[in-house]
């Protein structure tokens, strides 16, 4: 049933897509139960320090063009017609490449896919504004090509969102929707800030069930918390699979979106998250035919 649905991916990032597999064709000399250990963590600390390990094996435009070429053949194996897949601008940037050469390859990737690809652009929320403000300015200059979003991902206890007032604003002027990482490891407190600074999506959102006040806001306001189930129990996010409050927030009205965001990191896939709200959270088939439906619906596509 979950396969016959037709499918958005929202919450997805490219960089946390690289299957074992496809590291060690980029990298030769890693082995597979090296690539292995680097995809268990301990915590949320070191699951980043393992997402920029894997960055550190993307050199250039061919190599961000083959895992975008493995993603979208995962993408749409699982009957998956839309992504908004996030790029960690931010990141190629603080590494001193040029963006510009990888976007470019990457459009011609999605050309030949039968998968409708937007890109988000990320910042990294512990750089600071001025970083983050370069990214932006990549998004704004490709609205017209396939950006649809700016957002800002990475550690929310070292990078207050209030230090992105700015760089939101201009992103915003310059026709991006603006999705923001929050509520994932730091409470409530942050979903309300990015809420205030104007983020239409949050990622993850998931500590906003802590706080009524904050799910009567969403509901209210229509905005949709993309749902990550199994990032979120093996960064630590969660204590433990049965404690995610998913169940919760959907009940409260808040509309959720479901994403994989690193499957490969977190060896899942899309399919494999609807399964287990249905396994785990007891999502009945109407209800995920609901959240599939959602995926378009709060598509950031215009
Ligand atoms: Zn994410």
């Amino acid at each position: 049933m979950v396969h016959d649905l037709e499918k958005a991916e929202l919450h997805l990032h490219l960089e946390g897509s690289v299957e074992p597999e496809t590291l060690l064709e980029l990298d030769p000399k890693l082995t597979l139960e090296e690539v292995r250990a680097r995809y268990r963590y301990e915590d949320f600390a070191g699951f980043i320090e393992s997402f920029k390990w894997v960055t550190g094996h993307l050199r250039g435009p061919r190599d961000y063009a083959l895992v975008a070429r493995r993603l979208l053949e995962r993408l749409a194996a699982q009957n998956v017609r839309y992504a908004e897949i996030t790029i960690s601008a931010g990141v190629i940037l603080w590494r001193g490449q040029q963006f510009g050469p990888v976007y470019e390859m990457l459009l011609d990737e999605v050309a030949r896919s039968p998968v409708e690809v937007r890109w988000v652009l990320d910042a990294v929320r512990q750089l600071g504004a001025e970083p983050a403000m370069a990214v932006a300015r990549l998004a704004a200059n490709r609205v017209e090509r396939g950006v649809v979003a700016f957002g800002i991902g990475g550690d929310e206890a070292r990078g207050p969102v209030e230090w992105f007032d700015k760089v939101f604003e201009f992103a915003r002027r310059s026709g991006l929707h603006l999705t923001v990482h929050a509520g994932e490891t730091v409470g409530p407190e942050s979903v309300w800030e990015a809420l205030r600074l104007g983020a239409e999506r949050i990622g993850h959102g998931i500590r906003a069930a802590e706080d009524p006040m904050l799910l009567d806001w969403l509901r209210d306001r229509d905005i949709a918390l993309e749902i990550c189930i199994s990032s979120n129990v093996a960064t630590g996010a969660v204590a433990a699979l049965d404690r995610h409050p998913v169940r919760r927030i959907f009940e409260a009205g808040v509309p959720i979106v479901l994403g994989s965001d690193d499957p490969a990191m977190f060896q899942t896939t899309l399919e494999g998250e609807y399964e287990l709200a249905a396994r785990e959270f007891g999502f009945s088939e109407k209800e995920l035919r609901g959240i599939a439906e959602n995926g378009f619906r709060y598509a950031f596509k215009r």
